[in-house]
């Protein structure tokens, strides 16, 4: 085995193993191999970098810096994550089973590009003059929450990370940042990252380490104000019940079965290609997956012909070769849960018309490969249809008109995203309008920006990441001052 790259935590702006020595290993899915090690923190790492975030704040050093300073430090930070792009992009491919092409296309510079947003929305906090009854002079100011616990996945490690981190410090919050236990490295390269940049010391500390240790021990901290956490809906459900303990804001960017609607009126070929792309893309890894894909009855079987020839044609690869567009599933773990589903499918009748089982890239069977999956003749009360995957398994379902759409789109726990295909402009608005979703993409799919509010209703959670609304919904509080001018 080649030489394991080794990662550290960084607490109270200093690098940091974990008390106990425990490290966690980092496995490449294309190869099943160990490549990286950093630490497996404990509850008293994950207190004691709370500590540190807790001193920072109280000291006031960040959060009382004008505010200029602030955007100046995250703007470098953008910088920096633009200067090492290779290196974090070959962190996460590695990580993840992202492929390069992605990770340095998208992953990295989407990353960078949410610093610098909210490198310039640190200058542009504030609060208003409200007139109010009686001789008052009467306002609101926008103040930091405080101290923040960021919780992420391992779908999306550094962008997802980035989403939390640069408008929690744009707004003068100290934070702890716990990567997902598989997919650490980016997040303790960005805390390396930080102090290069000139935060100081215990605004940004980064714990790496499992989610029942090091993140519960975050939850379960009276010193932590609140939490912002991006994971499945089962934790965060957790997360409220423990983030009771002091009353602690939360924002929950939670699980997602989102529906695509197609209409017989769309430009078919390219809702074809889209509808693709949006359960495919990153392996089907993203929350806002379109996994349920409703096709009006009439173009339902050339439809579904076209769509199934496409999955049949794409096929994994190392994610390392520039050419791959689709890699391998994040874990074993990930691939077993995929297959299971693909069980679950073929025995509530649906059709199997494209993939459904581990693909070899010629390693001698190694790595995580899942070929891309269609089922059709799906209903949407099937488990493949009403449960999270997670996984490259789109299940393709009927409808009969825009009200068939609608409440079949709705019937589901999750209400996160929703796409919609027509060239009827009236329609589009009419069903963007019904629809149970945080997001609606009308004649396009999973794009994001970061000026762009995100976020679900529902199972799929509360809070907005992104653009101002982040700011104001969760990263900042406000206070109201009444002025007695009488
Ligand atoms: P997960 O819920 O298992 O873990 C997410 C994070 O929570 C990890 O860092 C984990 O270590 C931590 N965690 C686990 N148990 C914890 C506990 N008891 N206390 C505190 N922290 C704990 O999710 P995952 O498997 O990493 O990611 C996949 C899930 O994330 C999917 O459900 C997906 O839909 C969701 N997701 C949602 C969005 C969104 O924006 N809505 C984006 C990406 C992923």
């Amino acid at each position: 085995m080649s030489k394991l790259l080794k990662k550290q935590m960084i607490i109270d702006g200093k690098p940091a193993d974990s008390l106990s020595g425990e490290t966690c290993r980092s496995i490449n899915p294309a190869n099943e191999e160990a490549f990286a090690e950093y630490p497996r923190a404990g509850k008293e790492d994950a207190e004691a970098a709370i500590l540190s975030s807790r001193k920072a704040f109280d000291a006031g050093k960040w959060a009382s810096a004008p505010a200029s300073r602030r955007g100046k430090v995250l703007w470098k930070l953008a910088d920096l994550i633009m200067q090492n792009r290779q290196e974090l992009a070959e962190l996460e491919t590695r990580d993840t089973g992202k492929p390069i092409r992605e990770t340095m296309s998208i992953d990295i510079p989407m990353a960078a590009d949410v610093f610098r947003y909210f490198a310039g929305a640190a200058t542009k906090i504030h609060g208003e003059t409200i007139p109010v009854n009686g001789n008052f002079f009467h306002y609101t100011v926008r103040e930091p929450v405080g101290v923040l616990g960021l919780i992420v996945p391992w779908n999306f490690p550094l962008l997802i990370a980035s989403r939390k981190v640069a408008p929690a410090l744009a707004s003068g919050n100290s934070v702890v940042l716990k990567p997902a236990e598989i997919s650490s490295l980016t997040a303790l390269r960005l805390g390396e990252l930080g102090m290069e940049a000139g935060l100081p010391e215990g605004v940004l500390n980064v714990v790496s380490g499992e989610g029942r240790t090091a993140g519960q021990a975050i939850v379960d901290s009276e010193l932590v104000d609140g939490i912002s956490f991006t994971g499945s809906t089962g934790v965060g459900q957790g997360i409220m019940r423990g983030g009771a303990v002091n009353v602690k804001k939360l924002s929950l960017e939670l699980g997602g079965k989102s529906p695509n609607i197609v209409f017989a009126d769309a430009d078919l070929d390219l809702s074809v290609k889209m509808a693709a792309a949006a359960i495919f893309y990153n392996k089907g890894e993203v929350c806002t997956a379109g996994s349920r894909l409703f096709v009006e009855e009439s173009a339902y079987d050339e439809f579904a012909e076209k769509l199934s020839a496409r999955a049949n044609k794409m096929v994994p690869g190392d994610p390392m070769d520039e050419n791959t567009r689709l890699g391998p599933l994040v874990s074993q773990v990930q691939l077993e849960k995929v297959s299971e589903y693909v069980s679950v499918g073929r025995e509530a009748g649906a059709t199997l018309s494209a993939g459904g089982e581990k693909h070899d890239i010629g390693n001698g069977g190694k790595g995580f490969f899942f070929k891309p999956t269609v089922f059709t003749e799906v209903k949407n009360s099937m488990r493949i249809a009403q449960e999270e995957i997670f996984g490259p398994v789109l299940s393709v379902i009927k409808f009969s008109d825009v009200a068939d759409a609608v409440a079949q789109a709705n019937d589901s726990l999750y209400g996160l995203a929703a796409g919609i295909w027509t060239r009827d402009v009236k329609k589009a608005h009419q069903v963007a309008q019904k629809i149970q979703a945080g997001t609606v993409w009308i004649n396009t799919y999973n794009m994001y920006d970061a000026a762009s509010p995100y976020g679900g209703n529902k199972m799929s959670g509360f809070g907005k990441e992104s653009g101002m609304e982040s700011i104001q919904e969760f990263y900042t509080n406000s206070k109201t001052v009444w002025v007695d001018l009488n």
